[in-house]
């Protein structure tokens, strides 16, 4: 088990309700750590939406999913968080009163006084590809996510799908595998035009594979795989010479391991007390999308407040001894010289 990074707060989901949370614990000098199972930050904002523009955001009439991410992240510069992304967080267990030891599914594991749960409608979690037996392979020789590059290096890689994660990871890869075969079920791309014609010019050239079609059979022992079954969509079956395998096939959303958290649930929502946005368990938040409470409104504004209330309840744990005084950022200087504008 690797050294508990020690933190005031973490928080679980840096989507923008975990991201303007940062801002109100800055505020009260309570330092954050934020993980995403996510490899960027911004939450469905980020993932679902980025090009789309939210008309609801007070005094903002109109910005993308991406252009609220990018100034959520200037409004936070000054607390420096820190982020863990491509980390889901799997097990939280308490160790003090309050205080918790919260593990992720890479082994981290970190320390802290308060836990926010900004996990909006739960994990993003790859969806499985309809090949007969894939499971069998999964977290040896199949995987859903590049953890590390170096584990492909000279491997027979077959990576399976159309959009932009799939012809990304074919581009990035291609100088460490032994041969990568891409395969899409028609020979049309959905990924950025510019990957897809660097993608064309290596097979082109003889660097690389690509089928279309779709993988009908894997072979191999036990979580090791020796080769890949793909079926033309012109009839024709080729077997591929294959020991690693990434597919790409889009995420789904699941509430996850939040479910294990000792937490109360309604409709795989977390019930929270209005006031303080804290839950059953002393010490333990949830913020935005992913908690429940009479009238609630699965909007970007409400997890904005909600965030701004638990920190006043939160900085009370961190800083038992501490007075708390309400202070505008207009008018306070102290607040001015933490956001660094005086
Ligand atoms: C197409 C679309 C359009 C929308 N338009 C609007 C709009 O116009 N206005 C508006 O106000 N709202 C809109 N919404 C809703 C808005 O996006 C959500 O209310 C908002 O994203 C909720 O923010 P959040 O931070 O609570 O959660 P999310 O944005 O869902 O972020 C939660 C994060 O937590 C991470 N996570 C979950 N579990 C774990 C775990 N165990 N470990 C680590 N990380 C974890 C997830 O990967 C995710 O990144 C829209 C939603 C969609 C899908």
């Amino acid at each position: 088990m690797s050294e508990a990074i020690k933190t005031d707060v973490l928080i679980v989901g840096a989507g923008p309700c975990g991201l303007f949370a940062v801002f109100e614990l800055g505020l009260l000098d309570v330092k954050v750590h934020l993980v995403d199972i996510l490899d960027k930050i911004g939450g469905q904002c980020a993932e679902l939406y980025p090009e789309k523009p939210i008309y609801d955001i007070p005094g903002i009439p109109m910005i993308t999913g991406h252009g609220l991410t990018e100034q959520l992240l200037e409004q936070i510069k000054p607390f420096n968080p820190t982020f863990h992304l491509n980390e889901m967080i799997e097990q939280v267990e308490k160790i003090g009163d309050p205080g918790f030891r919260v593990t992720t599914d890479a082994g981290k594991v970190f320390e802290c006084k308060v836990l926010v749960v900004a996990a909006g409608g739960g994990s993003f979690q790859p969806k499985r590809p309809p090949v007969p037996g894939i499971e069998a392979y999964e977290g040896g020789s199949v995987h859903y996510a590049v953890r590390k590059m170096e584990e492909f290096r000279g491997k027979d890689l077959m990576i399976v799908g159309g959009g932009d994660s799939a012809l990304d990871w074919v581009l990035n890869l291609h100088p460490l595998a032994k041969r990568i075969t891409l395969v899409h079920r028609r020979d049309d791309f959905r990924a950025a035009p510019h990957s897809v014609e660097q993608m064309r010019a290596l097979v082109a050239s003889g660097q690389m594979d690509l089928l279309i079609g779709q993988v009908t059979a894997l072979e191999g022992e036990g979580k090791e795989l020796s080769a890949a079954t793909v079926k033309g969509n012109d009839g024709s079956i080729t077997k591929v010479a294959c020991n690693s395998m990434l597919p790409f096939f889009g995420l789904t959303m699941k509430l996850g391991p939040v479910a294990n958290w000792g937490l109360h649930l309604e409709n795989n929502l977390i019930p929270v007390d209005t006031g303080t946005f804290e839950t059953n368990v002393p010490g333990i938040f949830a913020i935005g999308d992913i908690n429940t409470y009479p009238g609630k409104l699965k909007l970007i504004l409400s997890g904005f407040h909600e965030g701004a209330l638990m920190a006043q309840k939160a900085v009370k744990y961190v800083y038992p001894e501490k007075r708390v005084v309400f202070q505008y950022t207009t008018s306070s200087s102290s607040l001015q010289k933490k956001l660094g504008v005086n």
